[in-house]
């Protein structure tokens, strides 16, 4: 007998007619003889109503009383289903989270799962009921209800499916599938029969709202299919599975995503000394702010510029932060903007193909958007921008990979149910089957970090006076692309006045035999003395599942560097790795130092 786990969200819940429907796909996997647990959203936009409720009391509702708050709305729906199925003649029971042993940290409103424990739902399923299980909340060690952040049902059911080793995780949303973007922002954008766990990852946290990332990270970790499909509508929707599953043999870019809600800070004139980025860092990962596409770039006349975004909403509280962190390294001034917004294109192809980059660029040159910061990963390409271009960005970008288009020989011919069958085998992620609480120490999301690597074999251009205006990025990628040279991490960070006009940095690495020939190419197109290169340099990688969610990694990368007294010179991250660049002679310290700080 197998165990399916199947998520309603908000929508998917919002009236008692959608209830009694959710009720019937629910008594429906019951009747085909499977053990179903079904975990619930709060209604509608109840959550946002109660959060303006809050609001209305005091402009700043202390967290665990928000919590409190919060969780009742997906206790309206958790006792409406149960009942919606009782009435047609099932047994059922609701649980809340602290009721079926769901237990988190203390960080309200961001709390994360430890452990979990299936006594209670076993009990349940044997005695042949529907468990229906509250999303988003759970309860730490001194009984204070917590939630998981917004979007945290997904997290509540992929976590459920994780421990009790259920064949599949249906999704069920007002969308029949993951497309290639938001379909609500590009109308032609395509829904995709499957994604692999990683490109999942960098979409969602990329500002894919369809899933919440964190609820991926458990998917990869114990290995659960997912299945994202439409509440009202029996058709087969998206699966997200892992690499070789997933396999769209030839497609490059697989979406985009668009991060409406972004803010940017940058610290300038930071002294470029070791140990500074991690100064700088140290106290949002400490409180938990989630820091994203980290800027770093060569440094200019012994000053070092650092920019990274966090979400809009933790803009006051990181400024204060940063300000004095900031004062303390010395740095000559911190700005900041609110109204960015983060493009990206994301694709497992990426790995192997160039010319990617320069495809994006042309397209946001074509459309006259001027990119305010440029970072990449393996997998993933981001942007910012002013908020106002965002949309436009966006469908300029999706157009130009062609994403509406189906692939002609990508097509995804194998019968769903089969997929799930095959996926059941391979479900035997480090989950114990047994009764007890799974994962009780370490917690089931902490952080996995899998490896740290030394790749020797790049060298890094710095264009140093890059004009700040449209198509400049686009003119240099060309370039390279044109020489038939792949390149890797590429990073531009905000501008700054030279004279009159407005320049940024552009910096990007590229394979140590092809320097000769790019400095050839780039100084015919810029001119003399505009071209700076460093023919070997070390790039450092650290690898893992949640590595940006959890704050603290790349503080912990940091602070092992400085500790070994490494200069770092350009940073990018992933969900899956952060890089640094340093100078070769430091590659095998860092190697070491970062080996030891992750226990590998
Ligand atoms: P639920 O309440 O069911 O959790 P959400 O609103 O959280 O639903 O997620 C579904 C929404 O996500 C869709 O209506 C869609 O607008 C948005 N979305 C954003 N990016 C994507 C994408 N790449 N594919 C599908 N939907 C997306
Ligand atoms: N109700 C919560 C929210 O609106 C959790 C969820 O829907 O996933 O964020
Ligand atoms: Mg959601």
């Amino acid at each position: 007998m197998a165990i399916v786990v199947q998520k309603f969200g908000g929508t998917s819940v919002a009236t008692a007619t959608k209830i009694q429907a959710a009720a019937r796909r629910a008594i429906d996997q019951h009747e085909r003889g499977h053990q179903v647990i079904v975990v619930v959203s709060a209604m509608g936009h109840s959550t946002d109503e109660l959060i303006d409720l809050a609001k209305q009391v005091t402009p700043r509702p202390p967290a665990r009383e928000l919590d409190m708050l919060l969780s009742t709305g997906e206790q309206v729906s958790v006792a409406l289903l149960a009942m919606a199925i009782q009435s047609q003649g099932v047994p059922s029971i609701s649980f809340t989270g602290s009721q079926i042993g769901i237990v988190t940290d203390s960080f309200h409103t961001k709390a994360r799962i430890r452990n979990i424990s299936t006594d209670r739902m076993k009990s349940a399923l044997d005695d042949g009921k529907i468990v229906i299980v509250a999303g988003f909340q759970g309860v730490d060690e001194n009984y204070n209800i917590t939630t998981l952040g917004r979007g945290g049902s997904d997290t509540t059911a992929v976590a459920l499916a994780a421990v009790i080793c259920a064949s599949a995780c249906e999704i069920f949303t007002d969308v029949d599938g993951v497309y290639t973007t938001d379909p609500r922002l590009v109308p032609d954008a395509r829904k995709l029969d499957t994604i692999s766990y990683d490109e999942m990852l960098e979409m969602a946290s990329l500002g894919a709202g369809v899933m919440h990332s964190r609820s991926i990270e458990f998917a990869k970790k114990y290995h659960v299919p997912i299945h994202v499909r439409h509440a009202s509508r029996p058709d087969v929707g998206t699966w997200i599975v892992d690499e070789l599953a997933a396999r769209r043999m030839g497609a490059v870019v697989t979406g985009a995503a668009l991060a409406k809600e972004e803010a940017r800070i940058t610290v300038r004139g930071l002294p470029d000394r070791p140990g500074v980025v991690h100064g700088l860092f140290r106290e949002l990962a400490e409180r938990h702010v989630v820091v994203d596409m980290i800027v770093q770039n060569v440094a200019k006349d012994g000053f070092a510029e650092v920019t990274f975004t966090v979400d809009e909403d933790d803009l006051e509280n990181s400024l204060s932060i940063v300000n004095k962190a900031a004062a303390a390294q010395g740095a000559a001034s911190v700005q900041s903007d609110r109204e960015v917004a983060k493009v990206s294109v994301v694709g497992s192809g990426m790995k192997t193909h160039y010319g990617v980059a320069v495809r994006m660029f042309e397209a946001l040159a074509a459309a006259g958007v001027n990119i305010q910061m440029i970072t990449t990963s393996e997998i993933k390409i981001s942007v910012l921008v002013a908020r106002s271009q965002g949309v436009d960005a966006l469908r300029a970008v999706h157009a130009a990979f062609e994403l509406e288009v189906v692939p002609a020989d990508l097509r995804f011919s194998e019968d769903p149910p089969e997929i799930a069958v095959t996926l059941v085998q391979k479900n035997q992620g480090p989950v114990s089957t047994e009764n007890a609480i799974v994962g009780s120490a370490p917690g089931m999301e902490d952080l996995v970090i899998s490896d740290v690597e030394l790749d020797r074999s790049q060298a890094r251009i710095t264009l140093l006076n890059v004009p700040d205006k449209p198509g400049q990025a686009a003119l240099v990628f060309r370039a390279i692309a044109d020489s038939g040279i792949n390149v890797d991490m590429i990073v531009q960070d905000m501008s700054e006045e030279v004279g009159r006009e407005a320049h940024t940095l552009l910096s990007f690495s590229i394979p140590s035999r092809d320097a000769i020939q790019a400095v050839e190419a780039l100084t015919q197109l810029l001119g003399p003395n505009s071209v700076a290169v460093d023919p070997n340099i070390a790039k450092l990688s650290v690898m893992g599942v949640g590595i940006r969610s959890h704050t603290g990694v790349a503080t912990r990368m940091f602070a092992a560097l400085a500790a070994a007294n490494i200069n770092i010179s350009m940073i990018n991250s992933s969900e899956v790795r952060i890089n640094v660049a340093t100078d070769a002679a430091h590659g095998e310290i860092g190697l070491e130092a970062l080996k030891k700080a992750f226990d590998i």
